[in-house]
């Protein structure tokens, strides 16, 4: 098929045409099964009937009406995001970048309105991901994502993840936030540790400084809470949700208190999309099924099975070192003699009718749908080992 799409993605050799649940059917009619979910996106599978029966009906009520009004959709998502978090206030975008660059600016803003305008620092972490807008990209920490676009904004400075030291050493008065993945996703599926998050929100509140928790991928669900926080009992400033928020209906949310909130008062930031009611429907289905003591329990219970059917696979075959995450957010670490080649074992994995992910170059991604059976789980494993298995082959020939 020609490509018309600009070349910065480099697709897989099928195109997808329909799902359902965590099945994929590609233009050929082969069926794929699907444990990435999008990047941790449908986290419902696909299709799930009660998310379609909300997106056609509000389709046919009304879909966009400008933010020079609020909607009951928005208000009903925003209420229902606020009784289960820390927050007290929402506002709604189309992304995860766009959140983030939402939590950036409004922690900036209320560091400036509060404090003055020399406290603007940023202190984010190295390998970082929190999207690719200009500002997003450049404080996530992967300059190759962001070297070529400079110059880059400035009063961003990196830290080793997980290192409590560093970050007291970094943090200053200066300081207006410090931005931390509960589970560093695109590196790695690599989890912070409850001291870390714990020291962050110490020397924040010494410095008078937002935490801000970038939970794009985290978030609704995935790791067998609402979100990641709630594992530690950390609450921070800002929070920002998007990928499972709307189970591949764009949309994203910041969440802060009212006290942060008040710093983005009227005309100081906007979005001509954000919080459509589409999104909105969509969003508030998708949060009434995940946000259930069955659905949260289901993801603990089938994330825990398919975390050991991979320890299973890496003892067999040898190609992982560790297996590591939280819920149904799982990295599977190659061994060291097989550094590098995640790519290669994912398409590999495809052509054998799997869609797995993987983060960074080292470590094969999972990220399947919250309501993962067990059927699926076993069909996946079992098409990694086959994929595993003759991908070993190939090396020992090579
Ligand atoms: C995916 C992701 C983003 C970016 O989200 P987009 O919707 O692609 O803009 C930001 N932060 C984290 C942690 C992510 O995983």
């Amino acid at each position: 098929m020609q490509n018309y799409i600009t070349p910065n993605f480099s697709f897989a050799p099928v195109i997808p045409e329909r799902a359902s649940g965590s099945r994929v059917w590609d233009t050929e009619g082969r069926e794929y099964i699907d444990l990435a979910g999008g990047i941790a996106v449908n986290a419902l599978g696909h299709c799930h009937p009660e998310l379609v029966e909300a997106l056609t009906r509000q389709a046919q009520k009304m879909w966009h009406v400008s933010n020079l009004y609020t909607t009951r959709a928005a208000q009903e998502l925003a209420q229902k995001l606020v009784e289960h978090t820390f927050a007290d206030k929402v506002f709604f975008c189309n992304s995860g970048a766009e959140a983030n660059e939402a939590a950036l600016k409004l922690a900036r803003k209320y560091a400036r309105d509060h404090y003055g305008a020399e406290k603007n620092e940023i202190i984010a972490c190295v390998n970082a991901f929190h999207g690719r807008t200009l500002f997003t990209v450049s404080v996530g920490g992967q300059p190759k994502y962001s070297r070529d676009f400079a110059p880059l904004p400035p009063g961003i400075t990196h830290v080793p993840f997980n290192d409590i030291a560093a970050l007291e050493a970094a943090i200053s008065d200066t300081t207006c936030a410090v931005i931390i993945e509960p589970i560093q996703g695109e590196s790695g599926v690599l989890p912070a540790t409850a001291e870390y998050l714990q020291a962050a929100r110490r020397l924040c509140d010494r410095h008078k400084a937002c935490l801000i928790f970038d939970e794009v991928q985290t978030g609704m669900g995935r790791t067998g809470k609402l979100f990641a926080y709630q594992h530690s009992g950390v609450t921070p400033d800002i929070m920002t949700s998007a990928k499972a928020l709307g189970c591949g209906f764009p949309i994203g949310a910041m969440l802060t208190t009212e006290k942060t909130a008040a710093s983005f008062g009227p005309g100081t930031h906007g979005t001509t999309f954000g919080g459509n009611p589409l999104a909105c429907a969509v969003g508030s289905k998708a949060f009434d099924i995940i946000n259930t003591p069955q659905t949260l329990a289901h993801v603990k219970q089938q994330g825990e099975k398919l975390k050991q059917a991979l320890m299973r696979l890496g003892e067999e075959t040898g190609v992982f070192q560790t297996v590591r995450g939280e819920g149904l957010l799982i990295g599977c670490v190659l061994a060291d003699q097989y550094a590098g080649k995640a790519g290669e074992i994912n398409a590999l994995a495809l052509a054998h009718g799997l869609m797995i992910l993987v983060a960074g170059t080292d470590v094969l991604r999972l990220a399947p749908s919250l309501l993962v059976t067990d059927e699926d789980i076993e069909a996946g494993v079992a098409k990694l080992r086959a994929a595993l298995q003759e991908w070993l082959q190939v090396c020992s020939k090579a």
